[in-house]
């Protein structure tokens, strides 16, 4: 997935970048850090092509010292480098060039981002002489403007835009071959992955074919399910070798790589995680879900052999539910508590011997695989993010505080989002749990996985979630 693109204004404190921001924002209000109610760090503007962001709230506390400013500049310009596609770094034409100027141009330059040098404030004809003193920052020529007047604007947008080239268009798949869903069944021996493989294909509705070029480990097949009025679902069915021969398993080492065929269930776009409904959830249910997800497969779960509880219910063995529909919520339940750490995961209650609700199995590897087509906007990503750092502040660590400046989706399938922050490991496990679920919450993927990847000031690397 391409990542949206950023621009970010670093500079000294009032060199006027959030005037320039309001600016090229088209903000009437303008939207300034110290301005009650706005505790963001960074402050960011969906402009279409890119994401402007205004850097200027970072590392500025109380009093501005000279060392504060200095200081709290150059984390801004820190997070610049990690975050942004060009830099605009903003100076101010009436103050002159400062030897702050020069230490930050010299960190930028050795970047080798693109950077555009902007000196501000120049408002007025005879103060066009100022510009020529910063070309010897080195950041070749400045671009004179005025964000209180707004001279100028014009043409840095065009700059702006020059420098970041044209979007690079998705490709196009042109192809006649129809997209097919890839969905695999993974759970332990006997629980029924084969049987419901085969109450799948042998659907009157269903038509198979075999995908040449597959290998004895793993066998690929496609589906094409004829639905009541919804037209064709074209799907993949990972099957593996593992699955169809049945043979002696000896060392626990071997079950355990049976439980999990690593190929199809990574090449998967949503794995159903198949139960015993006689069983319940067991322990390798548990290190099988989690391994599901960890490796960033959209998740569903099968109670499988459901019958066998509507026969129980049938014969009077389940009296202590005033109705099967109240045991299967009670078992929902459970399942939950049991697996509590399942990104909200659709949970199905199937037989493959009836083949009760099978098609639902169809219907949820759909609705998982659309949703993980999802573009998350960066504006409302930020503000979930913020919102819920707001609520529940990062605990204090020897005197410092955890802070998250700017965060951007890079990926789907999995989600993949780019938290840009102070000091990585300063993240805790417990915390980043709290922002996985809020995100969950916030946007409701059932079944899909999130990953936070930090990148931070400290250590210039990414840490896997
Ligand atoms: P796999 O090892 O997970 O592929 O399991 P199989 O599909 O081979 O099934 C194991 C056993 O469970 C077989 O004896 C099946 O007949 C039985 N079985 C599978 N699905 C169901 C079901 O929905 N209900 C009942 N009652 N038995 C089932």
């Amino acid at each position: 997935m391409q990542s949206p693109r950023t621009v970010a204004l670093v500079g000294q404190p009032n060199v006027g970048k959030s005037r320039l921001f309001n600016r090229l924002a088209n903000k009437r209000i303008s939207i300034v850090h110290d301005q009650p109610g706005v505790t963001r760090d960074v402050i960011s503007e969906d402009m279409g092509p890119y994401t402007l962001l205004d850097t200027g709230g970072i590392g500025l506390t109380g009093k501005l010292t000279p060392q504060i400013i200095q200081d709290a500049t150059e984390e801004q310009v820190e997070f610049a480098i990690a975050a942004a596609d060009l830099i605009l770094f903003v100076t101010d034409g009436r103050k002159g060039c400062t030897h702050l100027d020069e230490t930050l141009a010299n960190k930028l330059r050795s970047t080798g981002k693109p950077i555009q040098l902007l000196v501000n404030k120049i408002d007025l004809p005879e103060l066009e002489e100022n510009v020529a003193e910063f070309s010897g920052l080195g950041l070749g020529d400045g671009l004179a403007v005025s964000a209180e007047h707004g001279y100028g604007m014009d043409e840095l947008k065009d700059t702006i835009l020059d420098h970041l080239g044209p979007e690079t268009i998705e490709e196009i798949d042109d192809s006649d071959e129809p997209r097919r869903i890839r969905i695999s069944f993974a759970g332990r021996p006997n629980v029924g992955k084969s049987s419901l493989c085969n109450q799948l294909l042998n659907s009157e509705r269903m038509i198979v074919s075999d995908v040449p070029g597959t290998t004895r480990e793993s066998v690929e097949r496609n589906l094409d399910y004829e639905t009541k009025g919804e037209g064709t679902w074209h799907f993949r069915l990972v099957d593996t070798a593992g699955m169809r021969r049945k043979r002696k398993v000896d060392s626990s080492l071997e079950y355990f790589s049976n439980l999990r065929t690593k190929d199809a269930i990574e090449s998967a776009d949503t794995v159903f995680l198949v139960i015993d409904a006689v069983d319940g959830v067991t322990k390798q249910d548990h290190i099988l879900a989690e391994s599901i997800l960890d490796d960033g497969r959209a998740l569903a779960i099968l109670v499988n052999k459901w019958d066998e509880a509507q026969a129980m219910h049938r014969s009077g063995k389940l009296e202590e539910y005033s109705s099967l529909k109240e045991f299967k919520e009670f078992y929902e339940e459970s399942i939950r508590k049991e697996l509590f750490f399942l990104p909200d995961s659709p949970i199905l209650f199937v037989s493959a011997k009836t083949g009760f609700s099978i098609e639902r199995i169809l219907q949820t590897a759909r609705q998982l695989d659309a949703i993980q087509n999802t573009k998350l906007p960066t504006g409302e990503l930020n503000r979930v993010i913020g919102d819920l750092l707001e609520r529940q502040p990062p605990p204090m660590v020897r005197g410092k505080r955890f802070k998250i400046y700017y965060v951007v989706q890079v990926g789907n399938r999995p989600f993949r989002v780019r938290l840009f922050c102070n000091q990585p490991h300063r993240f805790e496990k417990s915390y980043r749990r709290y922002l996985q679920k809020g995100f969950q919450s916030h946007f409701g993927f059932p079944g899909c996985p999130v990953f936070f990847h930090l990148t931070g000031k400290e250590q210039r690397y990414t840490e896997e979630s």
